[in-house]
């Protein structure tokens, strides 16, 4: 067969776990251009920043939701696709077992998590032909956080703060802005989202999602689609979501829109959100080795990326003011009625990390561990067991808001006094906040290898039967940074932000 196809498919998939294309580097330099020194978004952008050259460097995954894989595979004809999907089966295996992917395949029945990353529907694999005498490959790794921000419209249909949106572009246009509005950071912004006008409500999806394999530099060669792109670039900015929902200049780095032929009666907009960890990358085979002749979207052959950062401040740390507040857990209820929206917090000591399975069980069942006056991170780590100790691979917040239905019942149950986590929490946490005296802390969405610096050690795992993304690790940490985004005295920038830029959404009706 192709000698070299596995190993340039693991190269593949490593290059693009921890290396932003310099498209999406581009458009990042531009976002920090945007945003004036000392505000949240600038102090967001300068983590992540950080986190784009530190993954690099330690080739590690920028974030740890290292997401969908999802490949489109063009061939010569006659190519063995079965025996291609085997290898790119056991590439993804190989590059979980290194720690470049976090094993994100689960069983949506049981529950189970395959450990591997493979299992019915993943990776996502597309093949096709051309008459060519190479293999292409393309790949992006889309995660959970910013697919959950993907949104579908069927039109003519009325929309919050925008009114009707018809059958026209303009109709289209309302959409998309008002996709961007309702993801406000919970996708990681800034981000860039693909569009399809058109299809059906499942080849609309893909089609969107398609959109995101064009670069953010590109133009439409439609013309009313690409002014449509640029009308969007200009007025989704004015919106003033900003980095993480913090408020700022830049919400989106990319609008890319396609259109597909529909039924007479349908008309769906959907708009496919990915993060500012946009990974995206492709290789050029040869047809006869399977060895790699040349990457897409990347430097010109053998060039190494260009660092967002001059190397002497790529681990300079969160921008700090002297105003920081250093909290040593366990925290009391005092230190933490103390605290505002708006305070950056250093947090040092024990913390424990629970995401979707933790909050469910903990419904029903007790904490294996002590959580009063404790920090509970919303993180799924990427964690390599090396003999008889885990080490940290990458360990970012997740969105937190899917525990809006148990986070205020374990903060009151439990005692905890601060969960850390991204894109904010909603009213029933935010009474909860109040009543028990606990925070939330905003860390920064994505920043995984940032965050992996701040873990000293790892003190211990409870639920393993979870899998480990899911697991409660037991994290000693050492000045870990997070803003506090919603305090115990019923304040949240999120719903600020959020009701700040629908003011402004409704500017853009017409
Ligand atoms: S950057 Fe944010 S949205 Fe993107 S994969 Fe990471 S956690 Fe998810």
């Amino acid at each position: 067969m192709l000698p070299a196809f596995f190993d340039s498919l693991l190269q593949l998939i490593t290059r693009t776990s921890t290396d932003l294309p310099p498209d999406v580097r581009a458009a990042m330099r531009h976002a920090m251009e945007a945003e004036p020194d000392g505000t949240r978004s600038a102090q967001a952008l300068s983590v992540i920043a950080q986190n784009i050259d530190q993954a690099v460097s330690c080739e590690g995954p920028i974030c740890q939701d290292t997401g969908m894989p999802t490949f489109k595979v063009k061939t010569p004809v006659g190519a063995n696709y079965t025996w291609m999907r085997d290898q790119i089966r056991a590439a993804i295996a190989e590059a979980t077992r290194r720690g470049k992917l976090r094993s994100n395949s689960v069983d949506s029945l049981t529950g189970d998590n395959s450990g591997d990353n493979l299992g019915p529907g993943t990776p996502i694999m597309y093949f096709d032909q051309w008459e060519k005498d190479e293999i292409e490959v393309k790949l992006i790794l889309k995660g959970g956080g910013c697919e959950n921000t993907n949104a579908q419209y069927s039109l003519p249909t009325e929309l919050p703060h925008m009114g009707r949106a018809d059958r026209t572009l303009d109709g289209v246009r309302k959409c998309i802005l008002h996709a961007v509005w309702q993801a406000q950071g919970k996708g990681c912004s800034p981000g860039a989202i693909g569009v399809c006008i058109g299809g059906d409500r499942a080849s609309s999806y893909m089609h969107a999602k398609d959109q995101l394999f064009r670069t953010l530099d590109d133009v439409n060669p439609n013309p009313q689609l690409a002014a449509l792109e640029q009308t969007i670039m200009v007025t989704a900015n004015t919106l003033s979501v900003g980095a993480m929902g913090f408020g700022g200049n830049v919400s989106l780095i990319g609008c890319k829109i396609g259109a597909v032929n529909r039924l007479p009666a349908s008309f769906f907009v959907s708009v496919a959100y990915d993060c500012w960890a946009f990974r995206r990358l492709g290789v050029k085979l040869d047809a006869t080795t399977g060895a790699i002749r040349e990457w897409m979207y990347r430097e010109p052959q053998g060039q190494p990326s260009t660092p967002m950062l001059p190397a002497e401040i790529v681990n300079a740390g969160f921008p700090r003011t002297g105003k920081e507040v250093v909290l040593t857990s366990p925290i009391t209820e005092e230190q933490i009625r103390q605290l505002h929206v708006g305070d950056v917090v250093l947090i040092n000591g024990s913390m424990f990390t629970g995401r979707d399975a933790v909050h469910a069980h903990l419904m029903k069942h007790e904490p294996p561990v002590d959580l009063n006056g404790q920090v509970l991170y919303h993180c799924g780590p990427v964690m390599v067991k090396e003999g008889d100790r885990w080490t940290v691979r990458a360990a970012g917040p997740t969105t937190s808001i899917r525990e809006e239905p148990y986070q205020g019942e374990v903060i009151k149950r439990y005692g905890v006094r601060a969960v850390i986590g991204k894109g904010g929490m909603g009213a029933k946490t935010l009474a909860a906040m109040k009543e028990s005296g606990a925070v939330y802390l905003n860390a920064i969405g994505g920043a995984a290898q940032f965050y992996a610096r701040c873990i000293d050690r790892v003190d211990g795992v409870s639920w393993m039967e979870f899998g480990t993304p899911e697991a409660m690790w037991q994290f000693h940490v050492n000045d870990f940074p997070a803003i506090v985004t919603m305090d115990a005295h019923g304040n949240s920038l999120h719903k600020d932000v959020e009701e700040a830029s629908a003011q402004k959404l409704e500017l853009l009706r017409v």
